[in-house]
């Protein structure tokens, strides 16, 4: 299909193989229709008291941003690879911000370490930015404002809240799950000595949202399709069924952080395939992100891996042949970029594959074998990239937003070949938009490249929350 040259000199046992691949791993527009109308109904149940697999967890975020706010915060992003603090500047001047920030290894250890270890690593990374750039510590005389982006499914009754759901993306740590993440926090800022006072503990897909309607009031949804995925939209109190004990107007809008990853825990809609089922069996949480196992850069690498594993110890294939795979067999051993290097590398001579293979995995590929790789990463990329789709369609269906603009960020979404084409191409087949008559034209729903969520967006959020406190308003 997408790949060029002819598959005459594949031997027929690998090109039964691709064309199997080819079959398990497509996802064709009747059955991306199919997906897209069952997230409607699930996006509409998490909503409900009885609740879904899809969280739909309220945000308390409850307004988009006009461009004026104004002043100065600090923004802490604790993601799977960084651990990100900024300090933003919201200027006078309509929608513009000004940002210094810091970056700090998040050692891998602490994912699956001790509570206390995590968050005493977040506080003397604070500790540091704030000594750096306002000085002593123990001389300031006011506590700065700080909104953390806390990227996990996490309950709020306010906005200052999270009671964690349940760990994604790999994290592991006990003690935290089913419990509010902000006073654990806390305490290490106090114990510390960090002068910083916590407004809003907020989601990266919100941050998203908030930070690209900042500069763009057509945006409606914010995604992140990184090494987690998921997507953050505004509904109105009125269809939260969840949230009419507090006797809010009905009009009155609430930030909702889906938590689309969960989409289909119950495994009644997603073709999965046996190596979505192994992923899912030998991870920290069975059982859950369902969607997310299948789309995130975290999975990506995997599923990949899991097919090669497959087809040199299956013997009617025997794909790498006589080779020692010790190096492939490790869980996790590939992330999504050794795909990216793939979909890149121009199909005549493959060589970056090949040169790959060869010194990371110690495997001598063949052409056909080459081939095969190819195709395998094609097919992972698109898939990942069409489902992703399937989620934005939902929401906009839901909405009936028949044009808008959706925010994304996340690395698969940057940098992944193709994906954005891909997941517009999809976009387009399950909305059944018409061909285009000036093909640079927009279409009615674009995916574009956000504002940074987890740094301006949470200082927006901060600055959201101290204005509708200084109102009075909950
Ligand atoms: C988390 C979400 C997050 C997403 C993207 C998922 O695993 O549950 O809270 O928004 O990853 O970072
Ligand atoms: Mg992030």
């Amino acid at each position: 299909m997408a790949t060029a040259g002819s598959k005459a000199d594949i031997p027929k046992n690998l090109l039964a193989q691709i064309q199997h691949l080819e079959e398990i791993f497509t996802v064709d527009t009747k059955k991306l229709k199919e997906i897209t109308n069952h997230f409607v109904s699930e996006l509409a149940k998490g909503l409900t008291v009885e609740g879904g697999s899809i969280p739909m967890n309220p945000t308390w975020v409850m307004s988009f941003p006009d461009g004026y706010e104004t002043g100065t915060f600090l923004a802490l992003d604790m993601g799977g690879t960084n651990l990100r603090v900024c300090e933003i500047t919201l200027t006078d001047q309509k929608s513009e911000f000004d940002i210094i920030q810091s970056k700090y290894r998040m050692p891998e250890e602490l994912k699956t370490g001790k509570s206390d270890e995590l968050w005493e690593y977040i506080a003397d990374c604070l500790y540091q930015f704030v000594e750096t750039h306002h000085g002593d510590c123990s001389k300031m005389s006011e506590p700065l404002p700080l909104g953390f982006t806390f990227s996990y499914p996490a309950t709020q009754n306010y906005v200052d809240e999270g009671i964690l759901q349940r760990w994604t993306k790999g994290f592991d740590i006990d003690g935290v799950e089913g419990k509010n993440v902000v006073p654990m926090f806390e305490a290490a800022l106090a114990k510390r000595g960090v002068p910083i006072r916590l407004n809003a503990l907020i989601n990266d897909t919100t941050g998203t949202l908030i930070a690209s309607a900042y500069t763009d009031t057509k945006m409606r949804i914010g995604c992140i399709f990184g090494t987690g995925c998921n997507a953050a939209y505004m509904e109105d109190v009125g269809s939260i069924p969840k949230l009419a004990h507090m006797n809010l107007p009905p009009d009155t809008p609430m930030a909702i952080n889906c938590e689309w990853g969960a989409f289909d825990n119950e495994h009644v809609i997603l073709p999965r395939t046996e190596y979505d089922v192994a992923i899912d069996r030998d991870s920290p949480r069975p059982g859950q992100q369902a969607f997310e196992k299948m789309i995130a850069g975290l999975y990506l690498g995997e599923i990949f891996r899991l097919v090669l594993v497959d087809l040199h110890d299956n013997n009617d294939v025997q794909l790498f042949e006589g080779q020692d795979i010790a190096q492939l067999r490790k869980a996790y051993s590939l992330d999504s970029s050794f795909l990216s290097i793939i979909e890149e590398d121009p199909f005549e001579n493959l060589q970056e594959t090949f040169d790959n293979f060869k010194q990371r995995l110690n495997i001598v590929c063949t052409r056909p074998e080459l081939e095969l790789i190819r195709r395998l990463a094609e097919l992972i990329g698109t898939r990942a990239a069409r489902l992703s789709s399937c989620g934005v369609a939902a929401i906009c269906k839901k909405k009936n937003y028949e044009s808008c603009h959706v925010g994304a960020d996340g690395s698969v979404f940057n940098k992944y070949p193709h994906f954005k084409a891909r997941g517009a191409q999809a976009l387009k087949e399950i909305l059944d938009w018409p061909e285009k008559t000036d093909p640079k034209a927009e279409d009615p729903v674009e995916i574009l490249a956000a504002e940074d969520g987890s740094g301006v967006g949470a200082a927006l959020i901060a600055a959201l929350t101290l204005k509708r406190v200084k109102e009075g308003n909950m």
